[in-house]
């Protein structure tokens, strides 16, 4: 199957983390052989990290906070047009699939 999510995206989470669910945030990774995605604010995890040295470069202790990559099944594709999340149809032209919204048939991309 293939990945209709893009990076750039904005996508509403509909399952999974109780904390994150109807959350929106623009997609910043897309994993497509994990069939997974990163979301900006979404599935936050913190991370303790003690002084490094890294290429000659001293990375200060501190807490990180990063999010975590989640289930591309667990997100829905934001329509621009008509702000709801929406499945993800696909239309296909000539030389160019253009990605369709199902509830009002924008195309975006
Ligand atoms: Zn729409």
């Amino acid at each position: 199957m293939k990945v209709k999510i893009r990076k750039g995206d904005t996508v509403e989470v509909i399952s999974g983390r109780l904390e994150d669910k109807g959350k929106r945030g623009e997609v910043i990774r897309v994993l497509p052989d994990e069939r997974r995605v990163v979301v900006q604010g979404v599935s936050l995890r913190k991370k303790h990290q003690r002084e490094v040295q890294s290429q000659g470069r001293t990375l200060s202790p501190g807490i990180i906070e990063f999010e975590a990559p989640i289930s591309i099944s667990n997100v829905m594709v934001v329509c621009p047009s008509c702000d709801e999340p929406t499945r993800v149809g696909l239309l296909r032209t000539e030389d160019t699939v253009q990605r369709v919204c199902k509830h009002c048939q924008a195309q975006f991309d």
